[in-house]
């Protein structure tokens, strides 16, 4: 039975154990922290999944096929993670270059969205603010995926399916060869190494020739004021695009979770491994300047919390799935977007894993430059279900 490594117990790494396992591969995981890693990206509450990508109409399309790869994993896992809230993007502005490639992108694929007006969010949406609103529109497919239960839920999984757990630092990484070098002075060595180490990579891979880069983001918790709490508790995540294209993101409070908001820009700065996770005052005042207009009555919100995330960021939001050396194959560059498609994307690297024509089509598609080729997303057969 091939053996495979796997750095890293974050959403994609696991993904990849866990569709490896499936695919009859024996598999190790080999992870610093606990898991789920509060230190990881893949974990606060939530992320979110949306068919309104911009003009990045390979993602778009890629939304359809992440949405089967999660039914796949309620199926196995016994529990669906996810909660359906629709989306709804808002516009301070005209013409702002995302809402208008996304409603161009989102209606040449057959899912034209509402129109929404500032009328339509004063009627529908009383928790925002609608003076201000210029241009809207909602989308009812769309919702909050619950991520630390889901990567909970995944590593029992693979358990459960007979992968291994190694809690151990990474110092080295041979992908001619497929070892690692572990903190203990120990080695390991694989037939294939899976190499997901999220905002750690920079530091671990000199290999992906600083394309990309691991960026420090601040989400700030809020309690809505009583008044509001019950239209929150059915609200959409909310896309803010503000006047110029660049605004923040609110994720309702669902589940038992907190009402989180966050913002779209890249700060392209930090050390996972070192830099402190605390928000510092400033850095959580700029987060709820944001979103000081938008959300009604703002001055009645109860700050809960801030705290610094990072993530890896390819600087076109391009993800990374490629060979490195003989033996390993990287997964890297997720930024703000990869959660969505961690499932879809450890199905599709354990189906081209050995074969050098699916593996040449896995970069180009996991890009969002290409269509998936014949046979990459085999896993997903029967499991469409939208
Ligand atoms: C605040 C925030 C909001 C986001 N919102 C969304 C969203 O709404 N929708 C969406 O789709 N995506 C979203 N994302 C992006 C998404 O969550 C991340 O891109 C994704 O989770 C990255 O997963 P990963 O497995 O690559 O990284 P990680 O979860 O960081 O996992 C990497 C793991 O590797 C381990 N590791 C690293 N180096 C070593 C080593 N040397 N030895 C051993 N172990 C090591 C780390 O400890 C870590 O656990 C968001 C991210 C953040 C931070």
């Amino acid at each position: 039975m091939p053996h495979a490594l796997v750095l890293g117990a974050g959403i994609m790494g696991l993904s990849a154990a866990w569709g490896l396992r499936r695919r009859g591969w024996s598999v190790t995981v080999v992870e610093q922290d606990v898991v789920p890693n509060p230190r990881g990206a893949s974990c606060d509450h939530h992320r979110l999944i949306r068919h309104a990508y911009g003009a990045a109409e390979g993602y778009m399309r890629m939304v359809d096929d992440a949405y089967a790869a999660w039914d796949l994993l309620w199926a196995e896992a016994g529990a669906t993670h996810y909660v359906e809230t629709g989306v709804l993007a808002l516009a301070s502005a005209t013409g702002t270059g995302w809402m208008t490639a996304s409603r161009a992108t989102l209606t040449g694929i057959g899912r034209p969205p509402e129109p929404i007006d500032a009328a339509a969010v004063a009627a529908r949406f009383p928790m925002f603010d609608p003076a201000t609103v210029a241009e809207g529109m909602h989308m009812p497919r769309g919702g909050v995926l619950l991520a630390e239960r889901i990567v909970a839920a995944l590593a029992r999984r693979c358990a459960a399916l007979g992968v291994a757990f190694r809690q151990a630092r990474v110092t080295e990484v041979d992908p001619e060869r497929g070892r690692l070098t572990l903190d203990d002075g120990d080695t390991a060595e694989g037939d294939l190494l899976v190499l997901a180490a999220g905002p750690w990579a920079p530091r671990l891979l000199p290999g992906l020739g600083g394309r990309v880069a691991a960026s420090r983001q601040i989400i700030v918790y809020l309690e809505p004021p009583e008044r509001l709490r019950q239209a929150w508790a059915s609200a959409p995540m909310l896309l803010d695009r503000g006047t110029t294209g660049v605004g923040f993101y609110g994720v309702p409070p669902v589940a038992g979770t907190p009402l989180k908001i966050g913002d779209h820009r890249f700060t392209c700065d930090g050390d996972p491994e070192t830099d402190p996770r605390e928000a510092s005052p400033a850095e959580r005042d700029g987060i709820l300047t944001l979103a000081a207009t938008r959300l009604k009555d703002f001055g009645h919100y109860r700050v809960l919390g801030a705290r610094a995330c990072y993530y890896d960021v390819e600087p076109e939001e391009r993800f990374i799935l490629e060979p490195l050396g003989a033996r390993a194959l990287v997964m890297s560059g997720f930024s703000g977007h990869g959660f969505k498609f961690g499932a879809l994307l450890g199905l599709a690297l354990a189906q081209a894993a050995g074969d050098p024509n699916l593996t040449a089509g896995l970069g180009p598609w996991a890009a969002g430059r290409a269509p998936a080729p014949a046979g990459l997303l085999a896993a997903l057969s029967g499991a469409r279900s939208n």
